[in-house]
Order: C-alpha cells, then structure tokens, then sequence
C-alpha cells in the first residue's frame, strides 16, 4: 500500500461538533463517522497531514449542496480563539492518549521519525486567521504550541484579507488582496517559517502573498479552474507559479471543486480526479501536486467513500499509466519535499 500524506482534513471540526462522547476516545478507537478515525486511517495507509483548525461562522446555514451560498458571516477573534483552543486541546489530547501512533509534527525530522514509526504524523494548521489579533501575539503563542501552517483566509473577509466567497462560475478575481496587516503576517509567517496556505484566497490575495512571501507557494487543497470553473479552483497561470516557486498543490477530493458543473450531491468517478492531476502535473510539474482531500470537510467521491478508500484512488493513478515513483511523490514524497524547504530541516 502506498502511504498517503495529506494537505488538508477538518477530522478536529467534526470531533469538536460531537455532542456527546469523548472525541479524543471517538478518534482513537474509530467512531466509523465522517471521513476519518486512526483505525480507518491505518486500513487507508494515511501516514500524515495537515489537520486543519476551522471556526465556523455561527449564523450560517449548513446547506453544503448550495453551489452558490449567500456569503459567510465574519467570525470575532474572541470566537476564534475559542474554538482554535478547543480543537488544537483535541488534536494534542489524541497524541497524548495514542502510545505514540499519532504525533505532533513540529520538523520534517519529526515528520520522518513518525512515518518511520508507522505513527500518523500531524501538522497543527489553522484555516482562516481570525484568531489572531493584529499585533501577531497570538501567533508567537501558537507557534510555540505547534503551529506551522496556516491560511490567512477562509472564504470569508478577515483583518488580513479577504476569501473567495463560493461562487459557481465564477473567476477566483471577486475582491480586493490583502491588508496591510495581512502581509505584515506574510513577513512575520516567513520568519517563524509557518508555511503560509493560499487556497481559500482570491486572485488578488494569492498575487499579494506570491509577491511579498519568500517561501514556496502552496495551496492544500485546490483544482483546476480550467477544469471546474469555481471561484475556489486556481487558474493556469496560478498552477504555474506554484510550480516556479518549488510549491505545491493538493487535490481536493471535493466534489463541487472536481466537478465541470460545480454541483456538490452529485456520483463523481475517478476518471475526474485523474483529469485534474493530468491539468495539474502539465501546468505545475510532477514535483509540484499532491493530494489535499478534504476529508471531513466536504462531500467527495462514492467511489473513494472514506480513507479506507485512497488505495481505489492509488490503483486508479496506476490504470491511468502513473509509474510507481510519479505516485510515490503524488502520494507523499512532493509534500515532505514542500515542507522541508519551507521549514528547514
Ligand atoms: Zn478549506
């Protein structure tokens, strides 16, 4: 089996939401719910990832078929930091009660200690920077705690900038770029080497991070808009860049992000994964595209259903006439190679 590391899963939100139980025990042991849980995990050869600390906008609703949703209400930092230290106190406490079959990765070195290990390695990643106040102190904390990666927006406006509102179709192009606090937090990300994510920002933004940002371009998890004409899906020329800067794209497994008719509900095959990983590979190179799945976060492909599922989608990158070592790095290797060049060592 190949191993998988992953650009993006929101598991912490879904364990966070539970209403009853333990999360850290309902992880653990595997609550056979959502996308994700440690036994399904190691059945699905998931050796790592970004696990993503999401605040919900409280006053939304949770129509996840709408393909054009009224705008998401903006989040306080109060309510933020609440649920980053919620999440992140779930994400620690399953480390803690794991025996060390799931680790906190703050290195590549931790990261290559656990895969070695057959331990999950986790990254602490936070998905829209509300939480952090405007002076950056509250990132010096989460830094020390962990945390390497983040996204300066979710697909709503914060202090730093402003998200790609879901639009289908629509050009990513549907707002103005970053604030100045938003790239005083590009600077202080690229001096704590906190690998900075692009892919819930709108043209405008990603242009002010490729600008001002001295680390390689990332987004976790985002396709082709060539392909799947969503606001959230990135242009040719942005593919491209990504791969100039020696970063990476993750493949969002997500239907509505997959799909040429952006709908969410609708049977989605394979064959559309493919096709985006062929758009990908051509724009950015072979070292530059990954997977960023989503899982947890989105509805994706029967066919891959939960985790237990990517060896469907490893076998279907072989029938497609991928090599081993093309899946080797799609899988795993071209994510390693990211985040080390952006954390050092
Ligand atoms: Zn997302």
């Amino acid at each position: 089996m190949v191993p998988v590391f992953d650009g993006h899963n929101d598991v912490l939100l879904r364990l966070w939401n539970r209403k009853v139980g333990d999360p850290v025990a309902a992880f653990l042991n595997g609550d056979g719910q959502g996308h994700l849980d440690l036994p399904r995990m190691l059945k699905g050869g998931f050796a790592g990832g970004f696990f993503a600390i999401f605040t919900p906008s409280p006053e939304d609703d949770d129509d996840d078929e709408d393909i054009n949703p009224p705008p998401a209400h903006k989040v306080s930092q109060a309510a933020a930091m609440a649920a980053v230290t919620g999440m992140a106190s779930i994400l620690f406490r399953i480390a803690e009660a794991s025996d060390g079959r799931f680790r906190v990765c703050r290195s590549t070195a931790d990261i290559r200690a656990a895969m070695a290990q057959d331990a999950v390695a986790a990254i602490f990643h936070i998905e829209g920077a509300e939480a952090i106040d405007p002076e950056l102190q509250a990132l010096d904390l989460l830094h020390q705690a962990g945390l390497r990666s983040l996204g300066i927006v979710w697909s709503r406006d914060n202090h730093f900038g402003h998200g790609v509102p879901f639009r289908f179709p629509s050009s990513p192009d549907t707002g103005p770029g970053l604030t100045e606090a938003g790239k005083a937090l590009v600077r202080r990300c690229n001096q704590l080497k906190i690998l900075i994510d692009v892919s819930h920002l709108n043209e405008k933004g990603f242009w002010d991070v490729a600008r001002h940002s001295t680390a390689p371009l990332v987004a976790t998890h985002s396709n082709a808009h060539a392909l799947s004409r969503t606001s959230r899906n990135l242009l040719d020329e942005q593919i491209r860049i990504i791969g100039q800067s020696g970063g990476m794209i993750g493949l969002n497994f997500a239907n509505g992000f997959l799909r040429a008719d952006g709908r969410w509900q609708s049977e989605n095959g394979l064959e559309t994964m493919l096709r985006h990983l062929d758009h990908l590979i051509g724009l950015a190179g072979e070292d530059h595209v990954g997977l960023g799945s989503d899982f947890d976060g989105a509805r994706i492909p029967s066919q891959i259903g939960d985790v237990t599922g990517l060896p469907r989608l490893t076998a279907a990158m072989e029938s497609h006439g991928y090599g081993q070592e093309l899946i080797e790095k799609l899988c795993c290797s071209n994510w390693l190679r990211v985040v080390e060049r952006t954390w050092g060592a």
